[in-house]
């Protein structure tokens, strides 16, 4: 299997490739050129499989043999023993039909976790089989960063720069990055904002002399691996709910489009699933895009669901190559455009086709709030604000009653205290065990002024040096 670039420019790369490269060269993003399809005993086989054997059975033909059985099968099961379940994802009822996907039982409490504890196993996998080292930067406000140090702090051969805006992450937040002290792990604090940090790390891929020639890797979800290892947890809850003999809908909180992308290769693999909704906070670019074909930048609200504080969804160009037929050339025309007016619209009989299976849903702090409140009263249940967007869109957007409906818990609540304390439930909260020495635990940080040679320094001075505890 090759992958290629939604702008049809950039070469086709193997999967190796692909995972050591984020954007591709023409501005757009990988996928794979042909999808893998599973038959309806293929998928029924997987229920009541472990989930690393379902993860392993999903994932093997994206692999394309270039990592032999045998050791994939050891990375898929080191990266999912770091969770604090036995089923990784568990499934926990929260009425008749409508099930919460919990993915907060990784190292960091976010389910990017599920993605990063194994995009760190392969690249450290690529990199030592060709004697390399790689450098990692990423920008963060928040859930990412922590997934990625933790999903890379025991790989020999890679060097992890975080940047964070200073004072401008949460406490739990922080302290989940800057406890990690492993020698490849560097955390940095910008005296800026989110957007500056972002804009170093873009600035570093664009020109990445700074290195002499070290591999600059990156790890936000436009890499392919991240998406690859998402596809699985939708086939490994719809199996458990019944498919492929039944449907099932998913209800996925949404920012970069990433999650719910992920979801709808899972479909195209052979999944039956009847509907896939999208839930956003105030920062609705995908609302727009799905309820009135408005895909436009606006500006950028601060909610009580930071992680999905978005003004483009970066993710949502995978959609449109697929909705305008793989056509690379019109998908490069589209962006183009939207460069320069910030805003495009999907073909109108595509997006109608699009409107078959996706629905949307904003809400607002008040409705995060309101739907936490209503869950713990109704079963006790504890929901951080972007799971609560989920059950809140789930509630209200659901089209059959008799299909499972599975929405996705994408964050654990303590992660999020303001928006629980706000919603009165919070009391309820408490930390994990592995976590319930966090605010004891010694950090480790660099504050840098708001400056690219600066930042650039640092990494150049500190990369490519470090070994692992
Ligand atoms: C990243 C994140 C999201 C959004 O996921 P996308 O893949 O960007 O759509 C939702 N909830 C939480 C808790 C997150 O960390």
């Amino acid at each position: 299997m090759r992958y290629i670039s939604t702008r049809g420019q950039a070469p086709a790369l193997s999967f190796e490739e692909v995972v050591l490269t984020g954007m591709a060269s023409d501005g757009g993003l990988y996928v794979p050129e042909t999808l893998p399809e599973f038959s309806k005993e293929e998928l029924a086989d997987m229920a009541g499989l472990s989930y690393a054997e379902i993860a392993f059975r999903v994932m093997k033909p994206f692999v394309n043999g270039e990592i032999d059985d045998e050791t994939f099968r050891r990375l898929v099961t080191e990266a999912y023993a770091t969770f604090n379940h036995d089923a990784v994802v568990p499934l926990k009822q929260l009425d008749a039909s409508h099930f919460l996907l919990e993915q907060f039982h990784g190292p960091t409490l976010a389910f990017k976790d599920v993605a990063l504890q194994l995009l760190g196993r392969l690249l450290d996998h690529f990199l030592k089989k060709r004697g390399e080292r790689a450098v990692i930067m990423g920008a963060t406000s928040g859930d990412t960063g922590s997934a990625a140090i933790e999903g890379c702090r025991h790989c020999d051969n890679l060097d992890i720069f975080i940047l964070h805006p200073h004072n401008r992450v949460s406490e739990v937040q922080r302290r989940q990055m800057t406890s990690v002290l492993a020698n490849n792990v560097f955390n940095i604090a910008i005296e800026g904002n989110f957007d500056d940090a972002q804009a170093m790390v873009k600035a570093s891929f664009a020109n990445q002399g700074f290195l002499n020639g070290t591999r600059l890797v990156a790890v936000n979800s436009i890499n392919w691996a991240r998406i690859m290892a998402q596809i699985v947890y939708y086939v490994a809850a719809g199996v458990a709910l019944g498919a492929p003999q039944r449907e099932v809908s998913f209800c996925v909180p949404s920012a970069n489009f990433g999650n719910v992308f992920a979801g709808y290769m899972a479909y195209k693999m052979g999944l039956p699933v009847k509907q896939f909704i999208i839930a956003t906070n105030a920062n609705d670019i995908l609302h727009r895009t799905l309820a009135a074909n408005d895909f436009s930048k606006k500006e950028l609200a601060a909610t009580l669901a930071p992680s999905m504080d978005i003004v483009v969804s970066s993710n949502f160009e995978r959609l449109l190559f697929d909705l305008h037929g793989r056509n690379g050339a019109l998908v490069a025309k589209l962006m183009d455009d939207f460069k320069v007016s910030g805003k495009l619209s999907v073909e109108d009989d595509r997006w109608t086709e699009a409107r078959k299976l996706f629905d949307s849903l904003a809400v607002d702090d008040e409705g995060t709030c309101a739907t936490i409140a209503e869950v713990f009263a109704q079963c006790g249940e504890v929901l951080d604000p972007h799971t609560a967007i989920g059950v809140r869109a789930a509630r209200e957007c659901r089209r059959s009653l008799s299909t499972p409906m599975i929405t996705l818990g994408t964050a654990h609540p303590v992660k999020f205290p303001d928006a629980v304390r706000q919603a009165g439930v919070g009391e309820a909260l408490h930390l994990p065990a592995h976590l319930s020495d966090l605010f004891e635990r010694e950090e480790r940080c660099t504050v840098l002024p708001n400056s690219l040679a600066d930042v650039q320094a640092f990494v150049a001075a500190h990369g490519n040096r470090g070994k692992p505890l």
